[in-house]
């Protein structure tokens, strides 16, 4: 089929499988550009694999230190005439591209939340690594299913105050109001129970339960605190509460990774186009006036320079005992976005934005193409003209 995007909201319903691939085949140039990381882990486990942060760390790990990689995620097939999810197309061309390097690459497909998978995930792993030197949980997901079949719900609401902002329509680059009524506090405590630290928790206790973390694993989870112009739906909002809640697991974490002498930490990663992103009301106005900022001065980045950077230039330099954290003991990626200089040109442009200077004060237009390269469109080298088939098989060892 000829496979053209499709837009509804902030929704994309087809993803290109030739422009999935070559998303990945970016990200490995861009590992293999910045170098071999030398003290890097050679077994990791990536739950939450396919989509902007994990797939990049699992890309990272890969073809920066040659690591085994495990991959959990949850994606969707192509069914009938529908194209897969941009998950699928990239974890299969993942797989495909570590394999012809020789490079072990496994993939579970299925609920992350559940017993059954993370059962499957320690068999595996027992099956081909023993043990893994790494966790990544880089899950970003709307709903969690609790034991006892309850489907809990996350909300991208603010707290206390409602809240009154602006987004800009992806397709059509109308800027619209938006308003928010304040969370109540049961939406407030299931944002936390879906995204906060528990079921990284539960992994963590389920693989040292089971003897498959190596001596020295490090484990990481990713949070983003943003500029103080998002607080107020982000860091101050339900998922803000989330957000705090992985500052406590990772702290929780410390006693039970000790027994194996390893890690845990959140790190602090830069905003960026990400299938979760792109939900977050008012997060367009404030990643388009970003993007601007940070390319004019180039520092940039996306998914695959935040994680590569993390590999080189925070975890794995030597010594984990000398690792550069916050006083909350993080890692932090979010420097170069949070210098004063980017926030206070983005505090001073921030109410002016319309849909009369939306291009020459914004990068809405880069904002616009990251969100269509994150589903396989606007890639140079590709022809979208051409007839493409939209089943691509991945081998899975666990769902379908
Ligand atoms: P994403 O939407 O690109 O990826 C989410 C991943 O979670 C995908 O691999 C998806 O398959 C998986 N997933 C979702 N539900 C699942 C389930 N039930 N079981 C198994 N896998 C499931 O999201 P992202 O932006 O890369 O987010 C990853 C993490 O990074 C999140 O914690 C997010 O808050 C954090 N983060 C994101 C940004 C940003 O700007 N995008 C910034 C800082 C931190």
């Amino acid at each position: 089929m000829i496979i053209k995007p499709r837009i509804k909201g902030f929704l994309c319903t087809t993803s290109h499988p030739v422009g999935c691939e070559k998303d990945v085949v970016l990200q490995i140039a861009h590992v293999k550009h910045r170098g071999v990381v030398e003290h890097g882990p050679k077994r990791v486990l990536v739950i939450g694999a396919s989509g902007g942060y994990g797939l990049a760390t699992r890309i990272s790990a890969a073809f920066g230190s040659g690591a085994s990689t495990i991959g959990v995620f949850f994606e969707r097939p192509s069914v009938k005439n529908r194209t897969a999810s941009p998950g699928w197309y990239k974890s299969a061309a993942f797989t495909k591209l570590a394999e012809e390097e020789g490079l072990y690459a496994k993939n579970l497909n299925g609920d992350a939340f559940s017993e059954e998978l993370k059962a499957a995930t320690i068999a595996l792993i027992k099956a081909d690594l023993g043990q893994v030197d790494m966790v990544v949980y880089s899950v970003a997901a709307p709903a969690r299913q609790v034991p006892g079949g309850e489907l809990v719900r996350s909300t991208l609401k603010p707290i206390g105050e409602p809240f009154e902002g602006s987004t800009i329509d992806i397709n059509s680059s109308e800027i619209r109001s938006i308003a928010l009524e304040p969370a109540s506090v049961e939406e407030v405590n299931d944002t936390v129970k879906v995204m906060g630290g528990e079921d990284w928790e539960l992994w963590i206790a389920a693989l040292l339960e089971a003897n498959v973390l190596a001596e020295g694993c490090i484990t990481t989870n990713y949070t983003y605190l943003g500029s103080e112009v998002t607080w107020p739906i982000y860091y101050h909002g339900t998922i803000g509460k989330a957000k705090e809640d992985l500052d406590r697991a990772a702290l929780a974490l410390r006693e039970p990774m000790a027994s194996v002498n390893g890690h845990a930490y959140v790190a602090v990663m830069k905003g960026l186009m990400t299938q979760a992103a792109s939900a977050i009301p008012g997060m367009s106005v404030y990643l388009s006036l970003l993007f601007k900022i940070m390319k004019s001065n180039g520092t940039h980045e996306g998914c695959i320079e935040q994680t590569t950077r993390l590999f080189l230039e925070r975890l794995f330099t030597g010594d984990i005992n000398d690792l550069a954290l916050d006083e909350k003991g993080r890692i932090r990626l979010d420097d170069w976005e949070l210098t004063p200089e980017v926030q206070d040109q983005v505090k001073a442009l921030w109410h002016t934005v319309s849909e009369e200077n939306l291009n020459e004060i914004s990068d809405f237009a880069g904002y616009q193409a990251a969100y269509l390269q994150m589903h396989g469109f606007g890639f140079g080298e590709v022809d979208y003209e051409a007839e493409v088939d939209q089943v691509v098989e991945m081998s899975l060892a666990f769902g379908d």
